[in-house]
C-alpha cells in the first residue's frame, strides 16, 4: 500500500479545526498513530472522537504553540513514549488591514503563534529526531508568504517567515535525516476564513464568500481534505527525497492570469 504510515507517530498542531484536524483524521486514517494538539482541547478531543470511530486510537493534548514551556513539556511527554517521526506545524491565526491598521499588540499576537508556535514546536522536537536520525517537519505557509495578497500586511509577514524557516531547517539538518517542507494554501474553506469574513465584513458575508471564492482562477475555495492529501504525500515514504521544496496548492493563484 502507498502513503503507509504504520508504526509512524505524528503531531499535527491545530489539529482541532479546519485544515490541521483533515491532516489528523487523513495521517490516521493511514496508520499513524496520531497526538492532536490545540489550544482549545474541546476541538482536540472532537478530532479524537472522530478518528476513533474509523476504530483508531489518536491522543488529544491542550496546548498553547505559542508558549515554548507548554509546548516542550507536551513534546517531551509523547517522545517520552515514542519518538514524534512527523510534525505538521498548523496551528495559525488570521489578519486583516494593511500596515496602518495593524496594532503592535495585534502584531506580536501573529508572530507569537504563526512564526513562535513554529519556532517553539520545532525546537522541542529536534533533539529527538537527531538522536533517531530521522524526521519530517511540514509547515503550513500560505500564498501570502510570497504574494502580497492586499490588506493581509501581518499574517503575509508571518508567513514568509514561516517559508524562510522551512528552507532555514531543511539545510541545517538535511545530515541528520530530517526533512523539512512547506504547503502554501491559497484559500480553504474552513472556521479560519469563515471567522474573519464574519469578524472583518459583517452583513458581507455571503459576498465576500463568492469573492473570495473567485480569487482562485479554478473558481472556489480548497476544501480542507485536498491540503491534507498534499501533507500525505509529503510525510509518507514516497517523498524521501523532497525537502526544503514549498508546495503551493491554490487553484491557479500564484501562477495563472485569466
Ligand atoms: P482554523 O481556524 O480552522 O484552525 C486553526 C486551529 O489552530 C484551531 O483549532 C485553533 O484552535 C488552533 N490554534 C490557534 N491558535 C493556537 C495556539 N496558539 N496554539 C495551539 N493551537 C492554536 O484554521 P485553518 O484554516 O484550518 O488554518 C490552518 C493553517 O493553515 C493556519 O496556519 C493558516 O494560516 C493556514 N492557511 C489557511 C488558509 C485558509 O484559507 N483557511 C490558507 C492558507 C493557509
Amino acid at each position: 500500500m502507498k502513503f503507509n504510515l504504520n508504526n509512524k507517530i505524528a503531531i499535527v498542531t491545530g489539529g482541532g479545526s479546519g485544515i490541521g484536524k483533515a491532516i489528523s483524521i487523513t495521517l490516521a486514517s493511514q496508520g499513524a498513530k496520531v497526538h492532536i494538539v490545540d489550544l482549545k482541547e474541546e476541538l482536540s478531543k472532537q478530532t479524537r472522537l472522530e478518528i476513533k470511530a474509523f476504530g483508531i486510537e489518536a491522543i488529544a493534548h491542550k496546548c498553547d504553540v505559542s508558549n515554548y514551556e507548554n509546548v516542550k513539556k507536551i513534546i517531551d511527554k509523547i517522545a517520552i513514549k515514542g519518538v514524534p517521526d512527523i510534525l505538521v506545524n498548523n496551528a495559525g491565526i488570521a489578519h486583516v488591514g494593511n500596515i496602518e491598521v495593524v496594532s503592535v499588540q495585534d502584531l506580536d499576537k501573529l508572530y507569537n503563534v504563526n512564526i513562535k508556535g513554529v519556532y517553539n514546536c520545532t525546537k522541542a522536537i529536534l533533539p529527538f529526531m537527531k538522536k533517531k536520525r530521522d524526521g519530517i517537519i511540514l509547515n503550513i505557509a500560505s500564498v501570502a508568504a510570497s504574494i502580497g495578497i492586499m490588506d493581509r500586511f501581518a499574517y503575509s509577514m508571518t508567513k514568509g517567515a514561516v517559508l524562510s524557516m522551512t528552507y532555514s531547517i531543511a539545510n541545517d539538518y538535511i545530515n541528520h535525516g530530517i526533512r523539512c517542507n512547506s504547503i502554501s494554501p491559497g484559500r480553504v474553506h474552513t472556521p479560519f476564513v469563515d471567522g474573519f469574513i464574519k469578524k472583518n465584513y459583517p452583513g458581507q458575508e455571503g459576498e465576500l464568500f463568492e469573492k473570495l471564492s473567485k480569487t482562485q482562477p479554478i473558481g472556489r475555495m480548497a476544501k480542507p481534505q485536498e491540503v491534507a492529501d498534499l501533507a500525505l504525500f509529503l510525510c509518507s515514504d514516497e517523498a524521501k527525497f523532497i525537502t526544503g521544496t514549498d508546495y503551493p496548492i491554490d487553484g491557479g493563484f500564484i501562477k495563472l492570469k485569466v
